[in-house]
């Protein structure tokens, strides 16, 4: 069997349910060798990770998915291999948690004052623990206060774009944001290209600018976009762009509806592994 390799999950230190160490614990069970922990805006999980990936006697690259802004769009950048310690990184990441946590703050507000769920960030407050309250932690309190049968009905009724507790989010320019990766000695990787609903026009737009800004890499591996046409259609971008590959699960949670760590098609032949890189 090929090494199995993820470049893309959450743990509690954002909106995972796993602890930074049960993830990695789990990541070595299912037989990962190489695992990057990527938490939204935050590396805050990476030191109990790597502790524990000594422990296992697996590899993992210190890294983060950055949420970035590019012409009023939001986009999800993953960061792979940074030194936290870089001071613009820590400084970017420590403002982009802050618009997290006031983004946050004002979901509950929408979902308190217009939807008339009492207790609303009370509740994702508990779920989201000492992480920065995102949509995800509302989903699951939402859930579990019975409003919604599952978090992808949360997602449809408030809280995706156009629903009544849906927050604009203020990012920074996704240029910027790349800036602070390649300061930190890390690889940009535009994470789920095909998960933002855009267009072949606008994709194409964004990879050319995400090229333009040092962008290096694009997961053509992503979570549950692996029908092979969309593999297929993602590496023709890869040749287009020079762009190297990569492969995430963006596990957050065991079980349904997210893929499980490492369990990933591979690669398709003639794409560069980003990891080789690393
Ligand atoms: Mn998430
Ligand atoms: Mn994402
Ligand atoms: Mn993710």
């Amino acid at each position: 069997m090929p090494p199995r390799i993820d470049l893309h999950c959450h743990s509690t230190a954002s909106d995972g349910t796993l602890a930074p160490a049960e993830l990695v614990r789990r990541a070595a069970g299912e037989g990962v060798e190489l695992l990057a922990l990527t938490d939204h805006d935050t590396m805050d999980g990476v030191p109990e990770a790597a502790e524990q990936a000594r422990r296992e006697g697996i590899r993992l690259l210190p890294a983060a998915e950055l949420s970035v802004d590019f012409r009023g769009r939001t986009l999800h950048v993953v960061g792979l291999n940074m030194d936290p310690d870089t001071p613009v990184l820590r400084e970017g990441l420590a403002r982009l948690q802050a618009l997290r946590a006031a983004r946050g703050e004002a979901i509950g507000r929408r979902l308190e004052q217009r939807c008339g769920l009492e207790g609303a960030t009370e509740a994702a407050r508990a779920v989201a623990g000492e992480a920065a309250l995102t949509r995800s932690h509302y989903a699951r309190a939402l859930v579990a206060a019975g409003h919604v049968p599952d978090a992808e009905q949360a997602f449809k009724r408030y809280l995706k774009r156009g629903r009544p507790a849906y927050v604009r989010a203020q990012w920074v320019p996704m240029a910027q944001a790349l800036d602070w990766i390649r300061e930190a000695g890390g690889l940009p990787v535009l994470a789920h290209p095909l998960g933002y609903g855009f267009t072949g026009a606008w994709l194409r737009r964004v990879l050319e600018a995400f090229v333009e800004a040092g962008g290096v890499g694009l997961e053509v591996v992503a979570g549950r976009r692996t029908q092979p046409r969309m593999i297929e259609q993602l590496a023709g971008y890869c040749h287009k762009y020079s762009l190297m590959g990569s492969v995430g699960s963006d596990f957050h949670h065991p079980g349904n509806p997210f893929v499980e760590l490492g369990r990933l098609p591979p690669l398709p032949a003639g794409i560069r592994p980003v990891w080789e890189a690393c």
